[in-house]
């Protein structure tokens, strides 16, 4: 008998939905055995949903294909069927937050994507390898909600999943001042080039809401769990531009940063090299190694040559040198669409099931 966990994809038509469905395809804990979406996708066939929009490059997997889309707001129909979902739905914030609360409610786990539940502060936002222990505020959720097994997570924005970790292994020494730029592909806003030809040779230097969340997230991920509830960190003070640029996949961010405790350069280098997560501590099967990537070229990391580093779920870095204004800048790259979405989700979820809090029904 297949003993992994069951579960459904909400949202499972869109760009990080089919990310989903291609990650889980070969997954060893965990089975698709549900995918659902809006009621215009609703009762058609998967194949048939995605078939002019699959923007993923391996086909369709045929044993998801062959399911028929849900409406996901049928909560009760799509949890009988599953031990938890991922969601990942372009919906107002307002409905996302209620889905969501609504899948809780009816006692399934939700694993998101979305932004809605974001700044909620018994809500962990998990970037597994930084905040794993902010885990410990889903109890409290639960007795919010009144629920027994329904609790949700959420994964921060994909822009700040790259310079993020690189500052995290450097928090010893104290950053107080960060500006970052980042260049971001189309498939964060859930494009292809097919449907957004106004992008080609093209730069849009405006990402609606983007730049909030670069500069807000990080401190909810450096926050302290204090009576049940995340307590955000004071700094660094972020300031940031997200720029839209024509590439299909991988977000790459220039930062300039200055610290209390200015380190040596060959520190920095060497607390990268060896910074380890939770998920590399327990041989998560998603989980990179190493996590993170130093290149010693100077034009590297590149978008098409290293977005995909340790499955895609790796994060690469280079050019770091000393600041004029600053202590140190460097450049770094994550793939958005797998770290910064789906393969997040999928690892978070790996970390709730080796801590215990998924399970079969
Ligand atoms: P997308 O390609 O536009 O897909 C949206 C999905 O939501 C589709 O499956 C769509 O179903 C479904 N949906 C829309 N309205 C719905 C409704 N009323 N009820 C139920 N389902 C509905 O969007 P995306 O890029 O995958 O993004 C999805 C979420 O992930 C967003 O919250 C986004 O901010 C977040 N996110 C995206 C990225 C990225 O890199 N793309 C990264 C991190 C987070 P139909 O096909 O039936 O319309």
């Amino acid at each position: 008998m297949d003993q992994r966990l069951k579960v459904g994809i909400v949202g499972a038509t869109g760009m990080v939905g089919q990310r989903f469905v291609s990650l889980l395809e070969q997954h060893p804990w965990f089975q698709v055995v549900s995918v659902a979406a809006s009621e215009r996708s609703a009762g058609k066939a998967y194949s048939e949903a995605v078939a002019n929009r699959w923007a993923m490059s391996t086909p369709v997997p045929p044993a998801i294909g062959r399911l028929t889309v849900a409406n996901a707001a049928e909560v009760e129909a799509v949890s009988r069927e599953v031990d938890f979902i991922f969601c990942a739905v372009d919906m107002p914030k307002e409905q996302t937050r209620e889905l969501e609360n609504s899948y809780a409610r009816a006692g399934t786990p939700v694993v998101s994507n979305n932004s809605a539940h974001r700044s909620t502060p018994d809500v962990p936002m998990l970037l597994p390898e930084v905040n794993a222990e902010h885990l410990g505020v889903i109890e409290s959720q639960m007795r919010r909600l009144g629920t027994r097994r329904g609790f949700i997570v959420v994964k921060p924005n994909c822009s700040i999943q790259s310079y993020v970790p690189a500052l995290h292994a450097l928090r010893g020494f104290r950053p107080k001042k960060v500006f970052v730029c980042t260049y971001q592909a189309i498939s964060g806003a859930g494009k292809t080039f097919k449907d957004w030809p106004e992008m080609v040779d093209n730069v849009i230097p405006f990402i609606g809401g983007e730049e909030e969340k670069s500069e807000n997230e990080p401190l909810k991920v450096w926050g302290k769990v204090k009576g049940g509830r995340i307590v955000p960190a004071k700094g660094p003070v972020i300031t940031s531009q997200c720029i839209r640029v024509p590439a299909t996949d991988g977000h790459l961010a220039a930062v300039f940063v200055a610290f209390e405790k200015k380190p040596a350069r060959e520190r920095v280098l060497e607390l990268w090299g060896s910074y380890q997560g939770k998920p590399q501590a327990l041989a998560l099967p998603s989980a990179p190694r190493p996590f993170l990537k130093y290149f010693e070229e100077e034009d590297r990391p590149q978008i098409r040559l290293d977005r995909d580093f340790g499955g895609g779920m790796g994060i690469t870095i280079g050019r770091l040198r000393e600041d004029r204004l600053l202590d140190y800048r460097f450049v770094c790259l994550s793939h958005n669409t797998l770290r910064g979405a789906a393969g997040g989700a999928v690892l978070t979820a790996e970390l709730l099931k080796a801590e215990g809090y998924l399970s079969g029904k």
